[in-house]
């Protein structure tokens, strides 16, 4: 993963039935931040009948790509670690960026961010690497740590 460049993308690589012949296509799944815009691919190759397919998006991932990259990547789950100071400023204004971000009403806002600082929250590394960013441009030091990492994985983060 590489954060700083503008791109944080993650895939995971899968085997579906081709819709085009009986035999089994091979299929690559992704999500990425792509300069703070979420977005999503899928390609399908099936080495018997040659048939390609490609699916791609911005914004809202599919849910069934969603659930494989949590359950099959290698860098997600990852965890959206806020490593600032905490208190009542910063609770706000790291709601305000969840509800914008994500549509969450203030109730669902404010379980995120329980969520957040016990370190129980879940997601892709692309979506804990978009909600970091949107908390860093308002001041808000966050970052988001891969599966299986303990520390920020900025080398020379002093936060
Ligand atoms: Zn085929």
């Amino acid at each position: 993963m590489s954060e700083g460049n503008g791109i944080v993308w993650e895939s995971v690589r899968f085997r579906v039935p081709c819709q085009g012949c009986a035999g089994t296509a091979e299929a690559v799944g992704g999500q990425g931040l792509v300069f703070g815009r979420l977005e999503w691919s899928e390609e399908i190759r099936c080495g018997g009948c040659g048939r390609r397919t490609v699916t791609c998006g911005r914004g809202e991932t599919p849910s069934w790509l969603r659930e494989r990259l949590l359950a099959e990547g290698e860098l997600s789950p990852a965890r959206l670690v806020l490593t600032g100071e905490g208190g009542s400023g910063r609770s706000v204004v790291a709601m305000k960026v969840f509800r914008a971000r994500l549509g969450l009403d203030l109730a669902g806002a404010r379980a995120l961010l329980a969520e957040i600082e016990s370190g129980h929250h879940e997601a892709t590394l692309p979506e804990a690497a978009e909600l970091a960013e949107a908390l860093r441009a308002v001041g808000v030091a966050a970052h988001a740590v891969p599966r299986g990492q303990t520390d920020c994985p900025i080398s020379g983060c002093i936060s």
